[in-house]
């Protein structure tokens, strides 16, 4: 299982870290160890001291697929989740200077939550969903999936072109605006519209 996920897909956050826009998304890869264990706390890898969340929409692919049209990519996903995509920010920034690959700070382990999922057909639209991350009972960030710069159908059209989609990949969908660092004792909620999806504690 591979989680594949998508930079840069909101103008709001790619101002807020100064990036220029892109003309095709920007993608990464997180291996199945970069998931963090339901109901473990997130530990703050001892390698940064500026670990921020992204709270993103996911998408459980649920068919083998390659070079997908969007026209038909809705049926290679039946659920819709939220998680997080932790990122070391401070290694990142080194990595990006240096136009090195960002994996040490993004694919570390833990460095993915996921959430619980929701059945697509619950989901009036899905390039009309909100969702919301709460740090100790604070909104943080708030997004809608209709500010995307790429829909999810059209995701699946670009990544499928590079990578073979398999059943249990996960996309992660880029993050709003909001990001910001988490220190020990933070406690993570996000939500769906007022639907919780996850809640962790930070270490
Ligand atoms: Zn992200």
């Amino acid at each position: 299982m591979k989680l594949i996920c998508i930079g840069r897909n909101y103008t709001e956050h790619i101002k807020e870290l100064e990036n220029e826009k892109p003309t095709e998304p920007v993608i990464f890869i997180k291996p199945d160890t970069a998931v963090l264990l339901k109901k473990q706390p997130f530990f703050i890898p001892d390698f940064s001291d500026d670990v921020h969340h992204e709270v993103e929409i996911l998408v459980k692919i649920n068919k083998v697929g390659k070079y997908i049209d969007k026209k038909f990519a809705h049926k290679y996903y039946e659920e819709i989740g939220l998680g997080i995509d932790f990122t070391a920010r401070d290694l990142q920034s080194k990595l990006k200077e240096k136009g090195l690959p960002w994996e040490k700070a993004k694919s570390f382990d833990g460095a993915a939550v996921i959430g619980n999922w929701l059945p697509v057909n619950e989901i009036d639209d899905i390039n009309n969903i909100e969702f919301s991350l709460k740090k100790n009972d604070n909104i943080v960030q708030k997004g809608n999936t209709s500010h995307m710069l790429w829909k999810i159908d059209e995701i699946i059209e670009y990544v499928s072109k590079y990578f073979t989609l398999k059943i249990g990949d996960i996309i992660f969908t880029g993050t709003p605006s909001g990001v910001g660092k988490v220190i020990a004792n933070d406690k993570l909620n996000g939500f769906i519209g007022t639907k919780e999806m996850f809640s962790i504690t930070v270490k």
